[in-house]
């Protein structure tokens, strides 16, 4: 992949020079990177003159396109030319046809051996050591809902823990309520519930809660507390517990039942969650920070509002960055199936079994049929930011996303709503939805999330710290206390890929640390968990 990866920065030297980007020596398209794009009769550094305005982040075509000709950037087909196209003309989704998705049968399976990387060694982080052996990165009390009929009783229970116990908790972070839609009306044995349910159990047992978990029922919901959390799922391990019983003791779910007949009112509700609380709010207060190797971070990666840069610069340095963190022994997720569906080629052949690609396989397979259930496919995915970003379509889109998992194998393969076992680069299969993404993400255990955005999006998690990186640096400019790192440099030919991959390692584990709060932690930014539901509502 590295040779798709190494943008060729051409630029001249008069001011304003125009500066536009090739992505691979096959490509006869590149993007115009200047500052609100470039007139027509603008020179190109190769020469060539503009026939069209050309804004930022959109397609110049470097030599004449005859009709149906292949357009070719990232080094294959984006799409095929409607009509002739002359060099130095706009290319824009309109005069593009889409390839159709490659098939799932005959791809490349585990064929690709890269060279093992070098292990990085001696990179720490500050982190809250879990009794199952994962590492939190905030210290947090989360509260489980089995429904959404109690969210609102909830969430004033939570405002009144933060008002009026948390000051008493240093060590504790913060409180949150996992609120969600699913519960009841939903059929719940359907093919597909485990998926939500799972999600739920999962996020609850997120190494950033402490395995403090606690529950809050209505009592006649379809998803009952022990459905949710059954015996031996949840395994909390209290220390003193384990020392005592000699092994792993189970403890008996905490469960706060709306319905049960010792509530009479609704501060009666109120009360017996705070009192919940305050048992696990002591017992997390109880956590301290310690040394630990840079391999027990869990990051999650994601793109959301993403523009034709996204591929070019923030895309290519998180890549980077993935590869420093699998060399450094940590867990990378790369997920959003249909920005990947485009380039399952590279990645059942970058798998380090065919066991690995077949699950990739498997798991395309099922989303190509979830959304032909919808009668949409892959195409259903790019918005009109992302067009007006430059991306003419999803094989544009994905090419550019894909590149988040840099070049190390893939040795593990996730289905939506499972935790994570093992160490190294994970496909976690999940869409590309960004609230569903990160939830999904936070299910598998992530301790840390980064997101590229073009577009802008003020994007946040409530229970991990989301570092936010721009493409442009127009956008790292205008919103500069929302983007975390500006990735926009690279464009601009004042940092390589490197050095912003470097940047962002670092800046990991210090957020991890504790030590810098990102900007949506510093806003407290959090968008709802949405947890994802294949199956039907009733
Ligand atoms: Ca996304």
């Amino acid at each position: 992949m590295s040779d798709a990866v190494m943008p060729d920065l051409a630029a001249v030297a008069p001011a304003r020079a125009a500066l536009t980007i090739r992505m691979h020596e096959r490509d006869n398209v590149a993007i115009v990177a200047n500052d609100g794009g470039l007139p027509p009769g603008a020179v190109l550094p190769n020469g060539l003159v503009l026939r069209d305005r050309v804004p930022q982040g959109h397609k110049v075509a470097l030599v004449d396109l005859a009709a149906h000709a292949p357009v070719l950037r990232y080094g294959i087909p984006i799409g095929y030319a409607l009509k002739d196209i002359p060099a130095g003309s706009w290319v824009h989704e309109r005069l593009l046809k889409m390839p159709d998705a490659r098939g799932l049968d005959n791809l490349p399976i585990a064929t690709v051996k890269p060279e093992p990387l070098p292990a990085l060694e001696g990179y720490t982080f500050e982190g809250f050591r879990n009794a199952d052996g994962s590492v939190g990165t905030r210290n947090i009390l989360a509260i489980t809902t089995t429904v959404q009929c109690v969210a609102g009783v909830v969430e004033f229970a939570v405002q009144r823990i933060k008002a009026e116990l948390l000051a008493r908790y240093p060590n504790v972070d913060d409180v949150v309520g996992l609120e969600h839609t699913y519960g009841c009306g939903v059929a719940i044995d359907a093919p597909g519930a485990e998926i939500p349910i799972r999600t739920l159990r999962n996020i609850s047992l997120n190494p950033n809660f402490g395995g403090e978990v606690m529950v809050v029922s209505l009592g006649c919901e379809k998803l009952q507390p022990e459905r949710l959390m059954p015996p031996g799922t949840f395994a909390i391990v209290d220390e003193r517990s384990v020392a005592d019983v000699g092994a792993t003791a189970d403890q008996a779910l905490d469960v706060v039942c709306l319905q049960d007949d010792a509530h009479i009112g609704f501060m009666s509700m109120v009360d017996s969650i705070m009192a919940t609380a305050q048992l696990h709010l002591e017992r997390l207060n109880a956590r301290v920070r310690e040394t630990v190797p840079a391999s027990e971070l869990v990051v999650g990666v994601q793109c959301g509002g993403s523009d034709a840069f996204s591929g070019v610069t923030a895309n290519p340095a998180v890549g980077f960055c993935t590869d420093l963190l699998v060399r450094a022994g940590a867990s990378v997720m790369f997920s959003e199936t249909t920005e990947v569906r485009d380039g399952i080629d590279q990645l059942t052949s970058r798998a380090t079994t065919p066991a690995v690609a077949e699950a990739m396989i498997r798991e395309m397979a099922w989303y190509d049929a979830y959304l032909q259930r919808g009668k949409v496919d892959r195409s259903a995915n790019t918005t009109p930011g992302n067009k007006k970003g430059g991306l003419s379509n999803i094989v544009e889109k994905a090419m550019g996303s894909i590149v988040k998992s840099g070049s190390a194998p893939i040795s593990n393969v996730l289905a939506p709503g499972e935790k994570l076992k093992a160490k190294g680069l994970t496909y976690a299969a999940t869409p590309a939805s960004d609230f569903i993404c990160g939830t999904l993400q936070l299910a598998a255990g992530m301790n840390l999330h980064v997101f590229t955005t073009g577009r802008g999006t003020p994007y946040g998690l409530a229970a991990v710290p989301v570092i936010k990186v721009a493409t442009r640096s127009d956008l790292a400019r205008r919103w500069h206390d929302l983007m975390d790192v500006n990735a926009g440099s690279i464009a601009d030919g004042s940092a390589s890929i490197e050095e912003v991959g470097w940047e962002m390692f670092r800046l990991m584990l210090e957020v991890a640390s504790g030590r810098k709060k990102t900007w949506a932690e510093h806003w407290k930014l959090h968008n709802a968990l949405v947890l994802f539901n294949p199956a039907p509502v009733t």
